[in-house]
């Protein structure tokens, strides 16, 4: 017996139709049971679409509003007691201020007035979806909500179809969350939460529901014995309680929890055949034979048309060793895929059938199923086509560039190391840039205005010519320069006003990239984000940014600092392909950024920045993987800056991240200079960069660029004087944590003005 499913579906719609009434919602404009309403069409026209497909099951569950872990806060009964709720506010709006923040809390990340903060948000693994955190303390309690559930499900059952629900697991659930008391273990409310469970899966077998997916994405990762320990224990008792379960494990591989999750005493086992595919006959001979096992054959988190052949060849190899019995189903849920590729507008139509979004790989899941039941006669034609569109990507020569190859197998191992070590460079850019002590800077980003959004807007629709845009790009350039000499700002940036996006400026200029209309993907609540698609060899036609920033350096006696994109945060920020190594991938970027490096120091630009915000996000799940990824991905960055002399100064800047686990990478990328977030942890994680006595220079954001509040100078001085403690001075910049295009220019200036004066005072003091 063949079957096939989906861990889950996108849930903005065709069109974000979600978020479209969300954010109507939001604003006043729809009522509570419109937006209901248009949440129950986006469900039944996606199960629709897996009833087409031919899946034996639709999945309920997987769809939120705005997150699904925060549905589950709601459904086990745990909503925070901070959040002071009353009997008078709906199951609805408790959920959206747990998402969102209450009103008066604005957009900062503390609770201010009346206002409370909202749940904070995390990465949801290594994917790009945000998840809203569930706290814990000793006083929480779980009890089933389970109304809206069983609503959803009577919904699948009344098209007809056969509903599996997918909910994550109680382990990973807990894990997931955070315990909001010192020294409290989050795992001592499993005991608690357990007996929620219970009651919710016989609640769901009364229904009618013949499975239940429970998603332990933590088999991916390294847990501690107690962890273990705990989906031992969780699973001996959801496993009788008589509704069929189906473990899923996805993102990584199963590694040292492999027997682990092949004894769980459950139904059934989801495997991600697609990150851990050498795990999967292992898996299909270890896992006894009455459970069904299900092979996460399609890659859920990329959106490459699937090699059939292959993926058939795999799955007879486990239908021979199951005895015939086999599921198949997308490695993870679709949520981190479009919704549906094959014929986006702005793709040419070769592009166009290279890609697979959620309703393609739904269909592949239908040939699959057919072929699998031996019926491959009735999808021949399908199984063709999909065979030439691989043979073409292979074959295309806008996916092979033979320079790019030859100049990548003649990459010098030198070709990562500047002429000189830091201490000599340190002198020469001293001389060269005569800056003050505590040099004060901007990480590059000026306030996007209004102004500079509908002039872009106007561009791309057409309305405006390339030359008028251009003239107000560069009048925004001048305001910006004008700005910073008058704040007495030491190192200038030009502001990034014709940037749209960090990632997808350069990619827009780079070959080997292609952009969608609408490949949008859900980042967090309404918010989704449109990734590129690095398709091929990457090369840079002509410099990308050498204009603007020499325009820039004319207006300005000071430095003023060239802005470019890392290879590791284009990378981590693009659909990649898969036909060759992320490291290869990576090392290609890193070239053409390396030219644009070239190209600016040859026009006289003295100080150069580098962002790579998301070199940490790209860490493997499992620690032994840390290595080897660290060693390309920092290669890329050092090939990427180091073209230059001595005395041009690279800069590198993170953000959103902790860094102390990985401070000897870091400072193997040998950047000259490195601005970081750190702020909002009061300088803490400075510490780190202090006790490993991190070599270079260092610019410890001074204040939060997040919120719209205007840091008083004493306070940036205090962080300065903390920052100070830790940091030799004579290594120590002044800049705020992150850019400042969310920002506007009031709040701007007022708060870069003090931090200067901050700056000043430190000197004096100094
Ligand atoms: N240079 C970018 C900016 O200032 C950096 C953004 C980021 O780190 N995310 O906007
Ligand atoms: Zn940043």
């Amino acid at each position: 017996m063949i079957k096939t499913h989906i861990l889950g579906f996108p849930r903005m719609g065709e069109h974000r139709e979600l978020k479209t009434a969300l954010e109507r919602h939001w604003r006043g404009e729809l009522p509570a049971d419109a937006l209901e309403a248009q949440a129950a069409a986006l469900r039944a026209r996606h199960w629709q679409l897996q009833l087409n497909a031919g899946l034996d099951h639709v999945t309920v569950g997987d769809f939120a509003l705005y997150d699904h872990v925060a549905h589950l806060i709601q459904l086990f009964g745990c909503e925070p007691a901070r959040f002071g709720f009353t009997a008078d506010e709906t199951p609805l709006q408790r959920y959206f201020a747990m998402a969102r923040g209450t009103v008066a809390r604005a957009c900062c990340g503390g609770a201010h007035g009346d206002g409370t903060a909202a749940l904070e948000m995390t990465k949801w693994f290594d994917t790009n979806y945000h998840y809203l955190v569930p706290e814990f303390g000793t006083d929480t309690e779980f009890s089933l909500h389970a109304e809206r559930l069983l609503a959803e499900v009577d919904e699948a059952i009344a098209l007809p179809a056969s509903p599996k629900v997918a909910l994550l697991g109680p382990v990973s659930f807990l894990f997931l969350g955070k315990s909001k008391q010192d020294g409290f273990d989050r795992l001592a409310l499993l005991t608690r939460l357990l007996p929620v469970y219970e009651q919710l899966l016989t609640r769901l077998a009364a229904r009618g529901v013949t499975w239940v997916q429970l998603d332990e994405p933590i088999l991916g990762l390294d847990l501690t014995p107690a962890w273990a320990e705990a989906l031992r224990q969780a699973y001996a008792r959801l496993g009788v309680v008589g509704q069929p379960l189906l473990l899923a494990s996805y993102f990584s591989p199963l590694a040292d929890n492999l027997d682990l999750a092949c004894e769980l005493p459950v139904a059934g086992l989801h495997v991600d055949a697609a990150r851990a595919p050498e795990e999967l006959l292992p898996v299909a001979r270890r896992l006894p034979l009455d459970r069904e096992l299900s092979v996460g054959i399609l890659d859920g988190r990329n959106i490459w048309r699937s090699d059939l052949d292959a993926a058939l060849t795999q799955l007879r190899q486990v239908q021979e060793l199951r005895g015939g019995r086999l599921w198949v189903a997308p490695s993870c849920s679709l949520l981190h895929v479009p919704f549906s590729l094959r014929h986006d507008a702005a793709l040419d139509t070769e592009l166009q059938g290279w890609l697979a979004g959620a309703v393609e790989k739904l269909d592949e899941l239908r040939v699959l199923k057919r072929a699998l039941w031996g019926d491959e006669a009735s999808v021949a034609r399908e199984l063709a086509e999909s065979r030439i569109a691989r043979a073409h990507r292979i074959a295309s020569r806008r996916v092979r560039n033979a320079s790019v190859a030859a100049r990548l197998k003649a990459l010098s191992p030198e070709a990562d190391q500047r002429h000189s070590h830091f201490p000599t460079r340190q002198a020469a850019q001293r001389q060269r840039l005569r800056l003050p002590a505590f040099p004060t800077t901007t990480i590059g980003s000026f306030p996007q205005t209004p102004e500079i959004r509908a002039a872009r807007a106007a561009f791309k629709r057409g309305e405006l010519s390339e030359a008028v845009y251009r003239e107000a790009m560069l009048r925004e350039i001048e305001l910006a320069v004008a700005k910073q000499e008058a704040l007495g700002l030491d190192v200038l940036v030009h502001g990034e006003a014709e940037r749209n996006d960090m990632v997808e400026y350069f990619g827009e200029q780079l070959s080997g990239f292609a952009f969608t209309a609408n490949g949008w993907v859900q980042s967090y609540g309404s918010r989704c984000v449109k990734p590129p698609v690095l398709f091929g060899d990457v090369s840079r036609p002509k410099a990308m940014t050498v204009d603007w920033t020499v325009f820039a350096q004319s207006l300005t006696n000071k430095p003023m600092k060239g802005m470019l994109t890392g290879p590791i945060t284009i990378l981590q920020w693009s659909f990649v392909r898969d036909d060759q190594p992320r490291a290869d991938t990576a090392l290609q970027i890193a070239l053409a950024i390396r030219d644009e490096v070239a190209d600016l120091e040859a026009a006289g630009i003295a100080v150069i920045q580098i962002d790579e915000p998301a070199i940490r996000e790209g860490l493997p799940l499992r620690r032994d993987a840390w290595g080897p990824y660290l060693a390309w991905a920092t290669r890329a960055f050092r090939v990427s800056a180091s073209p230059v002399r001595d005395d041009t100064q690279i800069h590198t800047h993170m953000c959103y991240s902790e860094f102390n686990d990985i401070l000897p990478e870091i400072a193997a990328m040998d950047a000259d200079v490195i601005t970081i977030e750190t702020s909002r942890s009061d300088m803490e994680l400075l510490r780190g960069f202090g006790q490993f006595k991190y070599p270079n220079e260092i610019g410890p954001g001074v204040y939060d660029i997040h919120s719209p509040r205007v840091p008083d100078t004493a306070e940036m001085l205090r962080l300065l004087k903390k920052a100070a403690e830790v940091i030799p001075p004579e290594l120590l910049w002044v800049n705020p944590d992150c850019g400042l295009k969310t920002r506007g220019w009031a709040e701007t200036e007022a708060a870069l003005g003090r931090m200067v004066e901050a700056a000043r005072a430190l000197r004096r003091d100094a």
